[in-house]
């Protein structure tokens, strides 16, 4: 039998397979495999453009700003091309303000998120002049008017919502239920916009929501987005006008057979319903992460061993669970393919990595044909893969590779061991 083919990668058509092998745009895997070594990752530029290209059509001439969610994949790289494209970005740290600053990324369109915010990340943001803080309690509120107070500053603020509707997705990546730890309950939220609007040093300027991640259906944001909407009524009612209304981030993208909605159908939905009740004329803000850059990535990764057990046959793989987490930490499935599809029989593998953890797996149960020395491509790996890498285990990050065309370029290189050990003393003798 012999290899399923794959003309292009399920959600990745800038991945496809050109005279038996796998490429990137213009790119041939296999030569940058043999330049850099594996575990790799390796970007399209195409596909991000293309990615993005399907948010800014889909603005239809209303006023929206799409801040990239950049905890998704925050290589300079990445984000010095979203920036050219002109979109905003949506922090969750001062690490993330540096670097999106680092681009050359316009203050006025980046939004900071996150349930934890520090005082010294407060300052750093409103000294650079962020559009907006997503601000998640009460004490946050507190501490920002203090923080604005000591900068002689206002501080923008809108109040993240957590409007209690049910994403349908993963429990770790679910975010706008009741018992999670996200934004402010919308019954609370009044009282809440309230007191801002008492503090001395705190603007009001939107009402922020974001439900959860890979959300494959739009139900949920329009259930969200009505509750907000009412919210927004009641704020009238008392004298509170806001300016923008942000919706998060969370739309899906095809790791098998998904099939997410567009930016598109989404926003023409939200549109509708913005007018139906009266506020067509609200800025919407818009935060997606991974729907901008998870099918724009793979990580490729080499066979190291087979091993054929009773219950199981095994890939054993150079990459592992501290490249590419998703795996061991949502069950997340991912699609396994060869660089260079060969002939031969079909058998059933479990991939896994070298870590000394059974939870250190990148796929299961798949049919394949491998000999050893065999690259693979890890499909979707875009989003929430490098981000994630850790050195559990002594190991070095991968490097990351950005395909443009016929080009590639480094655009961060792998570490060396000499780095694993660089911070750390022993004590004297
Ligand atoms: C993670 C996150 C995003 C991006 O989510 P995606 O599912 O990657 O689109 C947007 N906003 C906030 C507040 C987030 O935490």
């Amino acid at each position: 039998m012999t290899q399923t083919s794959h003309p292009a990668l399920a959600g990745q058509p800038h991945f496809h397979l050109q005279d038996g092998t796998l490429h990137a745009e213009g790119v041939a895997l296999d030569r940058l495999v043999a330049e850099h070594g594996t575990p790799l990752y390796v970007y399209s530029r195409a596909a991000l453009a293309e990615a993005y290209g399907r948010y800014s059509d889909a603005v239809n001439g209303r006023d929206v700003v799409v801040c990239y969610g950049m905890k998704a994949n925050s290589n300079l790289a990445v984000l010095k091309e979203f920036a050219r494209l002109g979109a905003g970005f949506d922090i969750v740290s001062g690490g993330e303000l540096q670097r999106v600053l680092a681009v050359g990324a316009d203050p006025a369109k980046i939004v900071f998120s996150g349930v934890g915010k520090q005082a010294w990340e407060m300052q750093t943001a409103l000294k650079a002049g962020v559009k907006s803080f997503n601000v998640e309690s009460e004490a946050e509120l507190r501490l920002l008017s203090l923080v604005a107070e000591a900068e002689g500053k206002r501080a923008p603020v809108s109040l993240r919502v957590n409007p209690d509707v049910d994403a349908q997705t993963h429990p770790y990546i679910s975010t706008g239920l009741k018992e999670n730890k996200f934004g402010i309950a919308i019954e609370d939220a009044p009282e809440v916009y309230r007191l801002a609007k008492s503090l001395a040093n705190i603007d009001i300027v939107g009402v922020d929501c974001h439900i959860g991640s890979q959300l494959i259906d739009i139900s949920p944001y329009l259930d969200a987005l009505d509750k907000l909407l009412d919210l927004v009524d009641g704020l009238k009612r008392d004298g509170i006008e806001i300016h923008h209304l942000d919706i998060g981030g969370g739309l899906g993208i095809r790791y098998t057979d998904e099939t997410p909605p567009s930016p598109k159908t989404l926003l023409d939905q939200v549109f509708d319903r913005l007018d139906a009740r009266g506020y067509g004329h609200l800025q919407i803000v818009m935060e997606p992460g991974r729907s901008l850059v998870g099918n724009a990535g793979i990580l490729l990764t080499t066979v190291q061993f087979l091993k054929h057990a009773e219950a199981r046959n095994f890939a054993i793989v150079d990459a592992a669970m501290n490249d590419l987490l998703r795996p061991a930490l949502y069950q997340a499935w991912h699609g396994v393919v060869p660089v260079k599809p060969r002939l031969g029989a079909v058998q059933i593998y479990d991939i896994v990595g070298p870590i000394c953890e059974s939870g250190d797996w990148l796929a299961k149960q798949r049919p394949l044909v491998l000999a050893q020395g065999d690259v693979l491509a890890v499909e979707s790996a875009g989003a929430y893969g490098m981000v994630m890498a850790g050195n559990y285990n002594s190991r070095v990050r991968p490097a990351e590779i950005m395909v443009d065309g016929e080009q590639s370029h480094v655009v961060r290189k792998r570490e060396t061991l000499e780095m694993l050990t660089a911070g750390e003393s022993v004590l004297p003798d």
